[in-house]
């Protein structure tokens, strides 16, 4: 864990790579018996970009960060998409 957190935040204070090392350091946490795997994990992705619902990696139907919802193999998409 890095220790840098964004945590209440506006968007004008976030770190774009503390974001992303976080959210990683999330999937990176998800044991391996519950991850989605490799190809189905890229899938879901693919469906999200394609999606009006994504904006800058979450998703505005339920909230969610959408890499990290879609890594867990039980993580399901609001809208029945995957
Ligand atoms: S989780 Fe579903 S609704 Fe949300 S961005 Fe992805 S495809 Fe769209």
């Amino acid at each position: 864990m890095s220790g840098r957190r964004c945590t209440r935040c506006l968007l004008r204070q976030y770190d774009p790579q503390a974001y992303r090392e976080t959210l990683q350091e999330h999937i990176d946490r998800i044991p391996p018996r519950d991850r989605a795997d490799p190809a189905g994990y890229a899938a879901r992705l693919e469906t999200c970009q394609a999606c009006d619902r994504l904006t800058r990696g979450a998703c505005l139907a339920c909230g969610c960060y959408v890499e990290l919802r879609a890594a867990s193999r039980r993580g399901r998409c609001p809208y029945g998409k995957w």
